[in-house]
């Protein structure tokens, strides 16, 4: 991208401020912390929920960014450039028209409710040896995705490939414009995402405005689509039973193959695909669609299908070997992806060490020469220490970065394995498909078994932002990860709340605390229950004691006393109905003496805790703690010649008493998806995804047994599959026998047995399924809560209960 700010200033009907309306814009950014942020970048402010981009301008110029697009009020600086419109993701988007209108070339635009990313992702493998392809980076099918998306054609492309995806009514007709789409995919209309739209009618509606200019429309027939589909717009259709489809398609699945008997112009054919689930076969379907209206032949469509592969769509990050990090983006290596993952790298801040390990780079529509000096550029601003590079091409050009090793295959590079020592430092794994980097992601990763807690990092800053909703702009949060975050991994999501502003951590014991202290988590952090062996800890690593007794706080001033403290931050706690911890009125005047006569500690806070802010039945009691827990603040913060916080609500509490968040509420088990109201939870996303595998599979017959105690009897015969994960893992042995089940291939698999220590059997009798695949313990099915309901406990209980040795995984979507 070349362009001048006076071009742009018009297309963005701007009001311009500054001197150099003739700055050189290379590239566009709406995220601060990219190390892509230049002095040729046009930073468009966002405002969103959480997170509003004219905070970060004083920053950015700092970082030499000078051209900004704002609709907001903003201090002049000299030699900066600003573009002032009246709403700037608007703005984005007509830069994106304006920029789209730039070129001539094809673009294929997707929307459906299911398989976008993966139809995008596939038809770009597919039609990779002959085009030079554009596409959405990940899913990046927003509002906001879509613009940035298309900002990355250049003159060499020669197809496009981008997905669009709304949530809602009148949003498709914004990106309609921005796509500009000549080829249009409808995957399919499920039900995913209902909430934004009053019937699926609509739904279609707003769908279809993204093929009004289309020259075909390649879909799925079905009466209710045909049904709005505008008599203009050219159809190339499939359909399993309905004749008038263009192409009549019928599949048989025989253990993970399907074979498509295929009717087109007359003729029949058959396509194998290593594909046996209904969701993949139908994406298959819908490239193998586009093929045919490119004209490929029967033969080469059959060789190209063979090799497609599951899309990886998430970068995940793995626990490596020697304390490293590994950033696993080991199915895909084109530019763009590689800008996001560097940007992802970044935000991680693990390990200040960082390697990069990169194949050739396909499709970048640049020439090799100009291709890996970007690439080498971005590596410096990214402070990469050293970059691997795998592949013939990218070892031509090795001189291209300090510190650059190249080799020219894998195994050359598994060769020499151990001699690169990888240790203490974050590693990015990034090759293009057929380059199987997926072997040196096995390589580097720590080895445990096969159980794994997945943990979605999107779906905690969704909850987040949940809960943040209900709050007045002014109240704070604190959000509670005491028991290693509810077990779901505490720095890691330490780390995402500070990137989330969130202004308090709340921990159980010193140790926790300190745990995250030492990974370099810098947000103040509250202990609630320190003991008085870990006061000492607690001042070294500049933790904030809640202090419930005189008896805590009188050995809590002999220490810090003791070296000379001053303003030391503590937590008054309350004793206001719970009966757990805190201070009861009957000592509330000597806690002022106490108080007063010191300038060793300074309260930074007061709260208290709710009995019963989960169940309205009890609301009166709720109303009575919060009653007593102003009086016995306000009557301390009388004495005080400083107004400490106050805080009284937990999750329920933010949900079910609005008007007490007074100055901060402490936000626990809701971050990690879990809500006492049905109503509510449906709201939430599922954070933690308990998966294994199905490590043996096996036929009894009628009349025999399974498990200790043979407390399961076969009354047919029954295929068997084993689990392993147990007791031992945090599963209770009271959800075997029957009365528990986990999910296979979508599919229901009742525990069989007793749950044993480390295994677990199911009836598989009727469902496909094989050795090694994938089973789901835990998570959006069966979930927490009605795991914790069948077993007559409470979705903490559950939470908690999965054990240390469960392997936790984080990724981002
Ligand atoms: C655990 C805890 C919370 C958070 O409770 P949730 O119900 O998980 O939101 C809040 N305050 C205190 C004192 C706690 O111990």
């Amino acid at each position: 991208m070349s362009l001048v700010l006076n071009d742009i200033i018009p297309q963005l009907q701007a009001e311009f401020f500054g001197n150099h309306s003739d700055a050189i814009i290379s590239n566009v950014s709406i995220d601060s912390r990219s190390f892509q942020n230049n002095n040729q970048t046009l930073f468009f402010c966002l405002i969103g929920p959480n997170n509003n981009g004219h905070t970060f301008i004083n920053e950015l110029i700092e970082k030499g960014v000078s051209n900004f697009v704002v609709s907001e009020q903003i201090e002049l600086k000299e030699n900066v450039n600003f573009l002032k419109v009246e709403n700037t993701l608007v703005a984005l988007q007509q830069f994106a028209i304006f920029y789209r209108k730039k070129f001539s070339i094809p673009v294929i635009g997707i929307t459906g409710s299911n398989g976008k990313t993966i139809v995008k992702e596939w038809l770009n493998f597919l039609l990779s040896p002959d085009y030079n392809i554009i596409k959405s980076p990940k899913s990046f099918n927003s509002q906001v995705g879509v613009p940035l998306s298309v900002i990355g054609i250049n003159e060499q492309h020669n197809l496009g490939i981008f997905e669009a995806g709304i949530s809602t009514v009148n949003e498709m007709q914004k990106l309609e414009p921005i796509v500009q789409p000549t080829i249009g995919i409808l995957t399919n209309i499920g039900s995913a995402h209902d909430e934004g739209f009053e019937n699926l009618c609509q739904k279609i509606k707003e769908k279809l405005k993204l093929f009004q200019n289309v020259s075909v429309l390649i879909y799925n027939k079905n009466k209710s689509i045909d049904a709005f589909l505008s008599p203009e717009i050219n159809t190339f259709s499939w359909s399993e039973n309905d004749k008038n489809a263009d192409v009549l398609i019928h599949h048989k699945t025989t253990n993970n193959q399907t074979t498509l008997n295929i009717t087109y112009q007359n003729t029949c054919f058959k396509l194998n695909i290593p594909f046996s689930d209904d969701a993949s076969i139908e994406n298959v379907i819908h490239c193998v669609m586009v093929l045919f209206y490119f004209k490929y032949d029967v033969d080469t469509i059959q060789n190209r299908i063979a090799l497609l592969y599951p899309i990886e769509m998430r970068l995940k990050v793995k626990k490596g070997i020697n304390n490293t990090t590994l950033i696993d983006d080991s199915y895909s290596s084109d530019f763009q992806s590689l800008k996001i993952a560097l940007d992802f790298l970044e935000n991680q801040k693990m390990h200040s060490k960082k390697t990069l390990i990169l194949s050739d780079i396909f499709q970048s529509g640049l020439a090799n020469d100009e291709l890996y000096s970007r690439v080498s550029q971005m590596v410096i601003a990214n402070k990469i220490g050293r970059v691997i590079g795998i592949g013939e091409t990218i070892s031509n050009y090795k001189n291209k970065f300090l510190n650059g090793i190249t080799f020219k295959t894998q195994a050359d590079f598994l060769s020499h394995f151990d001699t690169l020592n990888f240790e203490n430092e974050t590693i990015l794994i990034k090759g293009a498909r057929n380059f199987h980097f997926e072997e040196i992601v096995s390589l580097l990763e720590e080895k445990t078994h096969e159980t794994v807690l997945e943990i979605n990092l999107n779906a905690i800053t969704h909850n987040l932002n949940f809960y943040k909703a209900k709050l007045k702009p002014e109240t704070k949060i604190m959000v509670m990860v005491k028991a290693f975050g509810y077990g779901n991994g505490g720095f890691e999501i330490a780390k995402l709340l500070e990137y989330h502003k969130v202004d308090y951590l709340g921990v159980a014991f010193a140790d926790e605390g300190i745990a995250l202290k030492n990974n370099g988590i810098q947000l103040p952090i509250m202990v609630l229950n320190p003991e008085t062996t870990s006061f000492d800890a607690i001042i070294q690593h500049q933790l904030e004691p809640e202090i419930y007794s005189l008896r805590g706080l009188n050995s809590f001033l002999k220490i810090a006393k003791q070296k000379f403290l001053k303003d030391f931050p503590i937590h008054i706690k309350f004793d206001t109905g719970m009966h757990r911890l805190g201070f009861e009125e009957e000592h509330l005047e000597e806690l002022i003496a106490v108080l007063k006569s010191t300038k060793t500690v300074k309260v930074k806070s007061i709260l208290s805790h709710m009995a019963t802010s989960d169940d309205l039945q009890h609301k009166e009691f709720g109303l009575l703690q919060i009653e007593r827990f102003e009086k016995l603040s306000n009557r301390l913060i009388e004495e005080l010649d400083y107004k400490p916080i106050c805080h009284l609500l937990n999750t329920s509490g933010i949900s079910n008493f609005p008007q007490a968040q007074m100055d901060m509420v402490r936000l626990g088990i809701g971050l990690y998806g879990i809500s006492n109201d049905t109503s509510e939870q449906k709201y939430l996303e599922t954070v933690g995804t308990l998966k294994s595998i199905i490590s043996q599979i096996r036929t009894i017959q009628k009349g025999e047994s399974v498990g200790y105690g043979r407390r399961f009897m076969a009354t047919q015969e029954t295929k068997i599959a084993t689990i392993p994960i147990g007791y031992a893992d945090g599963i209770r042995r009271s959800w075997g026998n029957g009365i528990g089940y986990v999910t296979i291939n979508n599919q229901k698999a009742t525990i069989v047995g007793s749950v044993c220590m480390d295994m677990l059997m199911v009836d598989v009798t009727s469902i496909p399924c094989v050795e090694g695949n994938q089973v789901i313990i835990l998570g959006e099915n069966p979930s927490v809560n009605f795991m914790a309901e069948k077993l007559n406990t409470i979705p903490y209980e559950i939470l908690t209960g999965i054990s240390q040795r469960v392997k936790r995984i984080f990724y981002r979507e």
